[in-house]
């Protein structure tokens, strides 16, 4: 808990921060929140993560610091993972030999760590970044500000979803009284596509699907349409959300090829309907409205599995063949 992180900052000195693989805006901006009230407190912090800041990412304070290495080779006093299931999310070598901090906001987490932060009514790890920045009584500077707030942006989908509170829309009035400029933000994550994005977009959408009773939709990335579009991985991200802005859909799946036979899977849903089950039933997990897994085998067996957990949670009776 919040109290015990705090005793382990204020007795230690020497620090690294991680969160999960693929990182988001969440993982980036609450390590790099972290990084920076550590800093204030003249600690010794490397920020290490398995896979580069995605450019939409670089504008965050610090960024460019950050260690991109698969494997630890040092010992900390302790090690923040943050937003992370289980601690081989994060994808490095080594970890499960530091001294764990464990801090999330997601309810499925597993109490791996010496310390478990886990709050599930945060919107953000972001807001719990907040309050540790407070409890420690370092000043919010501009960086961290800029850091928490890209935070909540991503994580509340621009304040968007239910996980929206009036708590969160506090934390970002006084963000944004320390020097955030909304705008500026937005523009650097939401208006900055490369081109080969939108071509991405334009090609999976002119694909998408949908079930009988038109309340499950799903779109579906192969190799072959990601490099027609001269796309990365990265490019794919956020996609699976223009399937969920149709009026009548309730559920929804993207299917990412990885190699041959091998499938990322995003879900989202809307409203009560807990996509968070549909993923945990394939070794995945997430929120109630935004969660992943990962499936290999039979794209057709797939896509039906999962279909058919996205028609229960949503409470369709599925159509027989
Ligand atoms: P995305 O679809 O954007 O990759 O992930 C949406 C949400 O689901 C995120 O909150 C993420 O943490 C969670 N998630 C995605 N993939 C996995 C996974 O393989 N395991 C777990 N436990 N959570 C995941
Ligand atoms: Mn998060």
């Amino acid at each position: 808990m919040l109290s015990q992180v705090v005793q382990l900052i204020e007795q230690k000195q020497r620090f690294m921060i991680t969160s999960h693989v693929r990182p988001d805006g969440d993982g980036l901006g609450s390590g790099l929140a972290l990084y920076w009230m550590l800093r204030a407190l003249n600690k010794d912090v490397d920020v290490v993560l398995r896979d580069r800041v995605p450019p939409a990412y670089e504008v965050l304070p610090g960024s460019e610091l950050v260690i991109v290495k698969d494997g630890l080779n040092e010992k900390y006093d302790a090690a923040f993972i943050i937003e992370c299931s289980d601690v081989d999310r994060p994808g490095l070598e080594g970890l499960k030999d530091q001294f764990a901090v464990n801090i999330d906001h997601h309810s499925t987490t597993i109490p791996f760590g010496d310390i478990n932060w886990i709050d599930s009514t945060a919107a953000a790890v972001g807001e719990m970044i907040y309050n540790l920045c407070k409890a420690l009584g370092v000043e919010v500077t501009k960086e961290i500000a800029e850091c928490i707030y890209t935070a909540l942006l991503t994580d509340t989908g621009s304040f968007h979803f239910s996980n929206t509170t009036e708590r969160t829309l506090k934390i970002a009035s006084e963000l944004v009284r320390r020097g955030v400029e909304p705008a500026c933000i937005s523009q650097a994550l939401f208006y900055s596509s490369s081109f080969s994005r939108i071509k991405l977009l334009g090609l999976v959408l002119s694909d998408i699907e949908r079930d009988e009773s038109g309340r499950i939709a799903w779109i579906t990335m192969d190799r072959t349409t990601m490099y027609q579009a001269n796309a990365c991985e990265e490019d794919s991200d956020g996609i699976v959300n223009q399937a969920l802005s149709i009026g009548e859909v309730e559920a929804v799946a993207f299917f990412k090829e990885l190699s041959p036979g091998a499938y990322r899977i995003s879900l989202r849903s809307k409203g009560k309907h807990n996509v968070a089950k549909v993923a945990e039933l394939f070794g995945g997990g997430g929120h109630r409205n935004a969660a992943g897994c990962r499936i290999e085998g039979d794209f057709e067996e797939v896509k039906r599995r999962i279909i058919e957990g996205l028609q229960n949670a949503v409470g369709v009776a599925p159509v027989s063949a």
